[in-house]
């Protein structure tokens, strides 16, 4: 028994987590090729067809490019709230009705025995969340893609025991790189992306409350690398007096594989 949780892929060329009980299995976002999704499932020893439910956090590419497939090869229902629906839509193909559900920001639900609870976050999307997923008194929070924090969302992500957040890039890298500056300023607004300081401050709130599990995650390929992000965040936690490795586990997610396999019990 517990609840599973692994990334299979996160970066800004796509983003998929598994999260399971022994009964139940779902993807958060479906962003990459239906075969890499797949082989990431079996991978960790997860048939696909058992898949009860896509949830989707927002329409970006990254995150629903082969949701349409997964769900038509499998018959599975995809989840998401109404304007990410309407957003989406055309470019995900046809869904059998049957797996349509669409979900209110402010309303948690379930599948089977795992609760779903949609937060709002702030991002560049039609109407973009994250989400907090429960089985008896173990949650996990995905935190990505939104420019900022805000007080409503570190308390709805305080009291988890693993999340996975944003620490999309280092911040000189992203002002001296390649990236034409309107991009630069996008990444950088209050609806962008964490920056590997956003995320170390953000972190320091969440450790007052339960959190015990941190997964850092879509780093950009071009702003970013692992080491660094982890260098960051470790320092500014320590500066405020966080023992990472021992008050805090931080750990990493990769674009190209999957995370470690975390079970909480
Ligand atoms: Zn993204
Ligand atoms: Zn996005």
């Amino acid at each position: 028994m517990g609840l599973k949780v692994c990334s299979l892929f996160s970066g800004s060329s796509g983003n998929s987590t598994y999260i399971g009980t022994e009964r139940t299995h779902i993807l958060v976002d479906a962003g990459l090729a239906g075969k890499n999704i797949i082989a990431g499932l079996q991978n960790i020893g997860v048939d696909p067809s058992e898949l009860k439910g896509i949830l989707i956090t927002h329409e970006h590419i990254d995150h629903i490019k082969s949701a349409g497939v997964m769900s038509r090869k499998f018959n599975i229902p995809i989840y998401a709230n109404e304007k990410t629906w309407a957003a989406m839509e055309g470019v995900i193909g046809r869904i059998s009705p049957a797996n349509i559900r669409i979900f209110d920001n402010d309303m948690d639900f379930y599948i089977q025995d795992i609760n779903v609870q949609p937060y709002k976050i702030p991002h560049d999307a039609a109407d973009p969340v994250g989400f907090s997923l429960c089985w008896q008194r173990k949650k996990i929070s995905i935190t990505t893609d939104l420019g900022h924090t805000n007080s409503k969302i570190i308390k709805t992500v305080m009291d988890s025991d693993l999340v996975i957040l944003e620490a999309n890039h280092d911040l000189n890298m992203l002002k001296t790189g390649p990236y034409p500056l309107q991009l630069k300023r996008r990444i950088m607004s209050k609806k962008g992306h964490l920056s590997n300081e956003d995320s170390g401050r953000a972190l320091l709130e969440l450790v007052k409350g339960r959190v015990t599990h941190v997964l850092l995650a879509h780093l950009s390929k071009e702003n970013n690398y692992p080491q660094l992000a982890m260098d960051t965040v470790t320092g500014i936690l320590e500066a405020g007096g966080v023992r990472v490795g021992r008050d805090i586990v931080l750990d990493m997610t990769y674009r190209d594989r999957a995370s470690n396999l975390y079970h909480l019990k």
